[in-house]
């Protein structure tokens, strides 16, 4: 419920948060589905959830490592492993696998648009909740010729991201709080959060390998904290911290880049990531006080693109509160995120 209200109260606000599609079956309330993961520029939708919109269910068989529904026409079988799905006896060809992401199976958009309206016999209304995917399709229940023909039509696909894998290292952990609040609430609490959003947001619409340092609030030796980005396809590292001040006065986000790094001004690296994520953070109309060399940040590759983000000031009051509300936090992985974007777009250019 409380991702509805957030999601809803984004939506206000004319900018969805995470990718979304809206489907309809005709006669019903349009239902929007949210965690929407992106793999190659194809958009994957958890198959309950769809099924839940149409009224059918369905159910895993481990053993066989099929996927049952049982529909007016008979059982329908999926599986991850076949691009075909079966109705009775006969098989008909998918555009693409089912695939398990984050512990659901998935099915892409052209099993919605192609092979849903064969299962529910009725027309399904399907809409891209994403800023940059305006596309509106409306299926029918068309025949077999037609459904090969809209399969044949449907084989562009979007270049995939210049960046192979992120990681991310949730600053502190366990007996390692970082800076605290009058209240106990502290650091280590916060960029964990932060960072979970971030690694959810980056899987689902670059569809590429998230590493966290830590999946918990426990204690990460330094050796722990940069293996995952010494990980051999990581190439951007993005470090969460937060901060306190003598004055209250001082709000804002800071960003570090290694200190031997800001001389050299390389054409790319983590001087224009951080550049990049500053722009993207002052378009979201965050207060960024400035981009620091930092002699604490020789960790791992020197020659991986990593910022340090110092994500606000847990001694201005405002700032704090903000920090704690879920909607802040949500709108600042966006800006993050949408950084991370112009950074990618900005090396394919150069590559
Ligand atoms: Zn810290």
């Amino acid at each position: 419920m409380r991702s509805l209200l957030i999601f809803c109260c984004f939506m206000a606000l004319g900018a969805p948060v995470f990718a979304a599609v809206e489907l309809t079956l005709r006669g019903q309330e349009p239902v929007v589905i949210e965690n929407v993961y992106q793999q190659q520029g194809v958009s994957y939708v958890a198959l309950e959830d769809i099924l839940d919109v149409v009224d059918l269910s369905g159910q895993w068989d481990a053993v066989a490592h099929t996927y049952r529904i049982r529909t007016s026409r008979g059982w329908v079988v999926l599986s991850p492993a076949s691009s075909y799905m079966r109705i009775g006896d006969a098989f008909y060809p998918m555009h693409d696998k089912p695939v398990f992401i984050d512990g659901r199976l998935r099915v892409s958009e052209s099993f919605i648009q192609s092979q849903l309206p064969q299962l529910t016999g009725r027309p399904v209304f399907f809409r891209q909740l994403q800023p940059q995917l305006p596309a509106v399709v409306e299926t029918q229940n068309t025949g077999i010729d037609e459904l090969f023909e809209r399969l044949l039509r449907r084989t562009e696909r979007r270049p995939g991201p210049a960046i192979r894998a992120i990681a991310i290292d949730p600053g502190h952990g366990g007996l390692d709080t970082g800076v605290i609040a009058p209240d106990g609430y502290n650091e280590k609490l916060l960029t964990f959060e932060v960072a979970d959003q971030l690694a959810r947001l980056l899987r689902m619409r670059l569809g590429i390998p998230v590493y966290i340092s830590r999946s918990g609030d426990y204690d990460v030796t330094l050796d722990q904290r940069i293996e995952s980005a010494l990980r051999e396809d990581v190439d951007l590292w993005i470090l969460l911290h937060a901060q306190s001040a003598f004055s209250p006065e001082i709000k804002g986000i800071d960003l570090f880049v290694r200190e031997e790094e800001e001389p050299l001004n390389p054409s790319l690296g983590s001087l224009v990531l951080a550049r990049q994520l500053s722009d993207a953070m002052m378009q979201g109309d965050f207060t960024v006080r400035g981009i620091y060399p930092s002699s604490r940040l020789s960790l791992g590759r020197g020659n991986l693109p990593t910022v340090q983000l110092e994500i606000g000031y847990f001694s201005n009051p405002d700032e704090l509160r903000q920090l704690r509300q879920k909607e802040y936090q949500i709108h600042l992985v966006q800006s993050v995120f949408e950084g991370i974007q112009n950074y990618i777009s900005l090396s394919r250019e150069t590559r």
